[in-house]
């Protein structure tokens, strides 16, 4: 593993949240100040591929980069604007139902009011 990637990998790994691959840039070049946005952007592709990370398109908006791998879906706030984690339990079973059709993923968006900023409005 490179230098950069593995810098990369921690920056991700480290967050909470779901950065943007210009979010991830600005981290790691606080670590690595040479750094350069292709080489994040090539790594992340890296990476994704790889199946360490997930690239989350988002409509009218950068991708996003999550570290949990497995299926989940987003919750996109219209208050902040950032993406939680939400389990959606047999959305998979509710695809088998229809024997006319064979679904192996998706991508759900969901929009709506975080619980950090619902909290906020308390
Ligand atoms: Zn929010
Ligand atoms: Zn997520």
């Amino acid at each position: 593993m490179t230098e950069q990637r593995r810098v990369i990998s921690e920056i991700i790994q480290m967050t909470m949240g779901h950065m943007t691959a210009e979010q991830i840039y600005l981290a790691a070049k606080e670590k690595m100040p040479t750094i350069a946005m292709g080489t994040v952007y090539r790594n992340l592709g890296l990476m994704e591929r790889a199946g360490e990370i997930r690239r989350i398109p988002m409509p009218d908006a950068p991708d996003r980069y999550d570290k949990t791998t497995r299926l989940h879906d987003h919750l996109i706030c219209r208050k902040c604007g950032n993406l939680e984690d939400v389990c959606i339990k047999n959305l998979m079973d509710t695809f088998k139902e229809h024997s006319d059709i064979q679904v192996d993923s998706y991508e759900l968006a969901l929009y709506g009011i975080c619980s950090a900023c619902l909290a906020d409005g308390k």
